[in-house]
């Protein structure tokens, strides 16, 4: 196996195309040596050669070796968005919620490696006793969507909306799951909560039984999905442009809003469009469309329902047999439902196979490497989330474990 050689041009190519969210990173679901991954050149690039060239059924053995010595010294935790050859090595699997809650309840062990992105190794860090090392497989697994969030510009909007709303005014800030945990420790020290999208309406149920408005980062979506489904209409909420001066918004805009939401949004959620929904229907008379709260409010209007991603499955894996589904979620998660009912038809809305790019970072190799660190002594790709964060974004946390 040869690591591929990237002439200048063509490494600025790749790069460009790998490092867009918008841009689809895997050809196919289909396993292949690290070095043989196309989107390899904007990973983790330190990690040791023979990781690179090892093929899958080599680091399988290695790490089942290393998982085995390990014992019940590591959890291995795993969201359903990652790859079948990453996920069969999790000890629990969920959503980012349930993830945290498991991460909260780990009584024995010394390891947490977490296969999923960079936020929810940042919450496990926190939810975890200080003693325990969580550990990232690979460090450039990071969330499109939190990074449109950049603690400066949600300040300098806190700000902004504070002077505009006055004393008088109550604005209770809400971070999504999916931000970094400065984010999480900001609402913190702001009486705010952290929420899912598991629990996204009962965080907002408490947000307006404390205050008038509710500043909801960073995912417009969800705000918006979650607010309408409370009664709040259109007309109530505003968008908070955060590459324009005050969010392009006027102040008699910010007075007149319940909720003001974030310009930020999932790009493989995006994707997901009503002219897919209606395919679907004309092709599949009688289908069941259940759409991912992350998707745009006019798709999770034309869907039959909505909600996260343990919803999903939790709805499709009680539905009778013979009944057909057309799922808006990631194609990892899809597939692995089909598989599990083979009595109904279970397929994505989206026909172009394309996974999250950034859950799809954690390669079987990158997961041998860290393991077989541990064996070594080794703690390899630490999140340690510094200790004042830490303190107000667990206050911020424990605000949305204690929900109803
Ligand atoms: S699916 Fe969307 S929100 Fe979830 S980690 Fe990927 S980019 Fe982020």
């Amino acid at each position: 196996m040869t690591v591929p050689v990237a002439t200048e041009a063509s490494l600025a190519e790749q790069i460009a195309l790998y490092s867009d969210p918008e841009t689809c990173p895997a050809d196919a679901l289909v396993p292949v040596p690290l070095a043989d991954e196309k989107a390899f050149v904007v990973w983790q690039q330190d990690i040791p050669r023979p990781y690179l060239e090892a093929s899958p059924a080599e680091l399988e053995v290695r790490i089942r070796r290393a998982r085995a010595t390990l014992g019940k010294r590591l959890v291995i935790l795993g969201h359903h968005y990652q790859r079948d050859e990453v996920i069969q090595y999790a000890d629990f699997t969920g959503d980012s919620f349930k993830l945290a809650q498991h991460a909260a309840g780990q009584a024995e062990a010394e390891f947490v490696l977490f296969c999923g992105v960079h936020f929810m190794a940042e919450s496990a860090d926190i939810l975890t006793r200080p003693d325990v090392r969580v550990m990232l497989p690979n460090m450039a697994a990071g969330c499109s969507m939190a990074d449109m969030a950049d603690p400066d510009d949600v300040a300098a909007a806190w700000d902004a909306i504070s002077a505009a709303v006055g004393t008088g005014t109550k604005v209770v800030p809400i971070t999504y799951m999916n931000s970094a945990a400065s984010l999480k420790a900001f609402v913190g020290e702001r009486e705010g909560l952290v929420c899912t999208s598991s629990n996204a309406e009962k965080a907002f149920a408490d947000a307006f039984s404390r205050g008038e408005k509710i500043l909801f980062f960073p995912d417009q979506h969800l705000g918006r999905n979650t607010g309408y489904a409370m009664g709040v209409s259109l007309d109530e909420m505003a968008l908070w442009n955060w590459r324009r001066p005050d969010g392009g918004l006027t102040g008699e805009q910010i007075a007149r809003a319940k909720v003001i939401l974030w310009q930020g949004h999932c790009s493989t959620h995006q994707r997901f469009s009503v002219e897919q929904i209606d395919k679907a229907r004309r092709e599949h008379p009688g289908i069941n469309v259940i759409v991912h709260p992350e998707c745009r409010w006019e798709v999770v209007r034309a869907a039959d329902d909505s909600g996260s991603t343990e919803k999903i499955v939790r709805r499709v894996s009680e539905a009778p047999a013979g009944s057909a589904w057309a799922i808006g979620t990631e194609i990892n998660l899809v597939n692995r439902l089909a598989r599990a009912n083979p009595d109904k038809k279970i397929f994505c809305l989206d026909p172009v196979v394309c996974p999250c790019s950034t859950m799809y970072r954690i390669h079987p190799a990158y997961v041998a490497w860290v393991l077989e660190g541990l064996l070594q002594g080794a703690v390899v790709n630490e999140i340690r989330v510094d200790g004042a964060t830490r303190q107000w974004a667990l206050v911020a946390l424990e605000r949305m474990l204690a929900l109803p």
